[in-house]
């Protein structure tokens, strides 16, 4: 069976950036079960799938515009200290949640100083050209309750 638009597929995928550092891997977890055409992975990458079935592996490059986007300089910004709650470790690498009009927001800190905190809104793989590595573990037909959650269900998916 080929990947196309409402299949559920499930994949082991490793991602590397550009200095060849895997940023992100399934590898020691399940693989991952998606439900195909519904927007769960990157569209790009999705797309670049159809066609293949069980037992393929490709390889996907994907450019910042493709994957998460253009580093934002207006999404760094400086808040002070002191409106940061709770004590313990904070420092460079340091990952913030905040609530705005737009949901949750994670900020990532890359600066401490005495008085303020420079923290940083783009999604980490901003900026980045992303290499995907998949290998198709399964493609098949999903179920009437996958098809009318829109998600893939069992290993890898929701567990519900
Ligand atoms: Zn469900």
């Amino acid at each position: 069976m080929e990947i196309e638009n409402g299949k559920v597929v499930r994949i082991d995928y490793t991602l590397k950036n550009d200095r060849g550092e895997v940023v992100d891997s399934s590898e020691g977890r399940e693989p991952l079960s998606f439900l195909h055409g519904v927007g769960q992975l990157l569209p790009r990458l999705e797309e670049e799938m159809v066609g293949h079935g069980a037992g393929d592996t490709l390889e996907v490059s994907l450019s910042p515009a493709e994957g998460y986007g253009e580093r934002e300089e207006d999404k760094v910004g400086q808040i002070p200290r002191s409106s940061i709650g709770g004590e313990g470790t904070l420092e460079v690498g340091t990952t913030l949640q905040a609530s705005g009009p737009e949901g949750e927001t994670i900020l990532q800190v890359t600066e401490v100083g005495e008085e303020n905190v420079t923290v940083d809104a783009n999604h980490p793989l901003a900026g980045e050209n992303l290499h995907f590595t998949v290998t198709v573990q399964e493609v098949r037909e999903p179920t009437p309750e996958e098809k009318e959650h829109g998600h893939a269900h069992g290993p890898g998916g929701h567990q519900h």
